[in-house]
């Protein structure tokens, strides 16, 4: 049975991608003692079903930052952690067919090459140069990122759970946290079927489960997960890699090349609740083969040799959830990242590191504001591409 310590500076709920990188963040600020509760195994949630996609195509500025923070991060991730995060810049391809959409990709090019963002609105016979696979005559243009890329979400939460580790983290697998002690209605510790740690200090990274984990506290946590697949061919050499992470904006399909086989997603979006073993729906197979032989025609003599569904904690407005929840002093959240959660994970353990230390962080979070929902405030805008 787990020992655990009495007490911790702060205990993370949640050893993915997201928790593992603020106690990697935390612990290299000079916090040693902290405790992570993971009820499963380090990086198993959702981070084991991630793309590994990369990309600085953001609506906001807040999030461009994130990206190219976490981008800093995976370039020198092999001499600061010891392991090679197989970061490569393959790119990011948003297909577009339709004028109006293409009016709402200028408007954020503009903002993210402001940033320092290489993104280009390039013409379709120029998309059809990068992937000769594609079809491209319903296209009006496509948007290319080429300093967009992939790395492995597996190796980049070992990378810095074990970091952490070596700083003095205790990250504790098979151990959930089943309840919040807040006798003054301010956290005073974490209740778990082993034992309990005091701590004034809960942080909420449980990804499809922070509402769960909300609730710990009585606090509505407004993370939504939803199902989406990923499938994979046999080897398929008739479209040599590497091929950018393409997105036919039409139908929200995506593929890319993994070693010599294709990954490709049929970009759904389902309500499964919040199910840890998340079931697949093989039905989706015929969607995703579908939607891509009308983009990658040759994709029709390509076989599904697997694949597999996991859940994108989502919020209203696509942006993550990061602050402290309004109502309950000493408890913070990091939660609905969504799809792209594991690629502003760098950057979201170096900001909540700064808040929770320093008490501001040097970028302002204030997009992420726990609070905007129920201010509503947290309105769909323009959210850009919905990508991985
Ligand atoms: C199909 C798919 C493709 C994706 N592709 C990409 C991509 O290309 N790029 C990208 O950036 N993102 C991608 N994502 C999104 C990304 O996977 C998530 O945003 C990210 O992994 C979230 O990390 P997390 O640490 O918040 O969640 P998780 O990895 O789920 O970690 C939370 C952890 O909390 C644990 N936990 C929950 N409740 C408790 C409790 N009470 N006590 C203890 N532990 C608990 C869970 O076991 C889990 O391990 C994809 C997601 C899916 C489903």
């Amino acid at each position: 049975m787990t020992t655990l310590p009495r007490t911790a500076s702060a205990v993370i709920v949640g050893g993915g991608v997201v928790g593992c990188s603020i106690a990697y963040h935390l612990a290299r600020r000079g916090l040693s003692d902290v405790v992570v509760l993971e009820r499963e195994a380090v990086g198993a949630g959702t981070t084991s079903k991630a793309a590994g996609g990369i990309r600085a195509q953001f609506p906001t500025e807040t999030e461009v930052r994130f990206s190219l923070e976490s981008m800093r991060v995976f370039e020198r991730f092999r001499e600061e952690f010891g392991v090679d995060p197989g970061y490569t810049k393959i790119g990011y391809l948003f297909l577009v067919v339709d004028e109006e959409d293409l009016r709402g990709f200028e408007t954020r090019i503009a903002l993210q090459r402001r940033l320092g963002a290489d993104v280009r609105v390039i013409t379709p016979a120029d998309a059809q140069k990068l992937v000769p696979a594609l079809r491209v005559d319903d296209l009006v243009a496509a948007v290319w990122g080429p300093q967009d890329g992939m790395a492995g979400p597996a190796e980049v939460t070992n990378g810095f759970a074990r970091r952490a580790r070596e700083l003095g983290t205790r990250i504790l697998e098979g151990v959930e946290a089943t309840a919040l002690d807040m006798p003054d209605g301010r956290v005073r510790g974490v209740r778990t079927r082993e034992g309990a740690i005091a701590t004034p200090l809960a942080i909420n990274a449980a990804g499809p489960a922070a509402a769960r984990v909300g609730k710990l506290a009585g606090v509505e946590v407004p993370v939504y997960p939803r199902r989406r697949h990923i499938f994979f061919t046999e080897p398929f050499p008739e479209i040599p890699g590497p091929v950018p992470l393409t997105t036919d904006r039409a139908s929200g399909f995506y593929f890319r090349k993994e070693m010599e086989q294709v990954l490709l997603s049929p970009g759904d979006v389902e309500d499964i609740g919040e199910d840890t073993n998340v079931p697949m729906d093989w039905g989706k197979v015929h969607d995703a083969v579908e939607k891509a032989v009308h983009r990658v025609p040759v994709l029709e003599r390509a076989r599904i040799a697997g694949g597999w569904a996991g859940l994108r904690p989502l919020t209203l407005d696509d942006h993550a959830i990061i602050g402290w929840a309004p109502s309950v002093e000493g408890f913070f959240l990091a939660v609905g990242f969504g799809g792209h959660g594991f690629q502003h994970a760098p950057a979201t353990g170096r900001y909540v590191a700064e808040w929770l230390l320093d008490g501001t962080s040097s970028l302002d979070l204030s997009l992420f504001d726990p609070a905007r929902f129920a201010r509503g405030g947290a309105a769909a805008r323009d959210r850009g591409p919905d990508a991985e």
